[in-house]
């Protein structure tokens, strides 16, 4: 879109506005109040990457890799044990390749009554794709998921929340209800492709409300978690607190390989068991929270 041979100083209007307009939040898509008369809903999600964040970059690293298998064997076990005492369902954001390893992970995160959603082929990067190349691993991703879990997925997370200028004209053109990956806004809103709706909501993410920006660790590169997990405790708290106060929604991202250790996975015990005081609050996944908005936003 953006011509090599001249600098961004250089772009006349239309060739910025059309950059910043391709892809945009619509309406809002707030409801008065939420399912059962809740004053709050809370979108809760897990992104099982495991060893993709790994193969998505071509590394082979096998201490990585065992990282990677520890988010099946002690991370998404300890995320469901918990989930299951409180009675939460939540959303899982699986790329196609971790549930082609982990068929079994899949299908018992289905049957204790979780959302499965597409989270790319490998982990990509899709900003870096030839387009033909994004909609097909897009297309296959949700082929793979139903083939293994049953159930074909209502949603997508681009991995690492990576949106090239095509992925939402796939998603559409999948027919797909939603797309959580973008931050444009705390509620709920319809996605616009060059001023157009979509008919795509987006349920909106954000990195404070994501795990992996406070714990996740590199050796060989200067990456390290520099935040206490009681400091990320507070922020999750206080995000989910505002949303109550406001009637809106309170979504978070967390990782089975970044949250599921002894120091770390209290945070999800406590914050669920927080949530709860309040008996107002409606926990669901994010294709029911979606479905909700649709049909019961007040026009703003
Ligand atoms: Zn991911």
């Amino acid at each position: 879109m953006n011509s090599p041979q001249r600098e961004p100083w250089q772009w006349a209007e239309e060739e910025w506005r059309a950059i910043v307009g391709r892809v945009r939040a619509g309406r809002a898509l707030k409801p008065a109040h939420w399912k059962h008369g809740a004053r709050c809903a809370v979108a809760l999600s897990f992104d099982s990457d495991h060893e993709t964040n790994e193969l998505r970059d071509g590394g082979e690293s096998i201490g990585r890799m065992s990282q990677g298998q520890y988010g099946n064997r002690q991370g998404v076990p300890r995320i469901l044990e918990i989930l299951a005492r409180h009675g939460v369902p939540v959303s899982f954001f699986v790329p196609a390749v971790v549930a082609l390893l982990y068929p079994d992970e899949q299908r018992r995160v289905v049957a204790e009554g979780h959302e499965i959603a597409i989270h790319g082929w490998i982990h990509e990067r899709n900003s870096v794709l030839p387009p033909e190349a994004e909609r097909d691993l897009q297309m296959r991703s949700a082929d793979a998921l139903e083939r293994v879990t049953g159930r074909r997925p209502a949603g997508i997370r681009t991995p690492s929340w990576d949106f090239s200028p095509h992925t939402l004209a796939i998603t559409r053109d999948m027919g797909l209800a939603y797309d959580s990956s973008l931050m444009a806004d705390v509620d709920c809103y319809e996605l616009l492709l060059d001023g157009e709706p979509t008919g795509v909501v987006e349920l909106p993410v954000e990195w404070i409300r994501d795990d992996a920006v406070y714990f996740n660790m590199h050796r060989f590169q200067g990456l390290r978690p520099y935040t206490p997990p009681a400091d990320v405790f507070d922020i999750f708290r206080r995000e989910f607190d505002a949303a109550y106060r406001e009637g809106g929604l309170f979504q978070l991202t967390m990782h089975p390989h970044f949250s599921g250790y002894r120091s770390r996975i209290w945070i999800l015990d406590e914050l669920i068991a927080h949530m709860r005081t309040h008996g107002d609050v409606w926990f669901a996944t994010h294709a029911d929270i979606v479905e909700y908005v649709k049909h019961h936003a007040v026009t703003r």
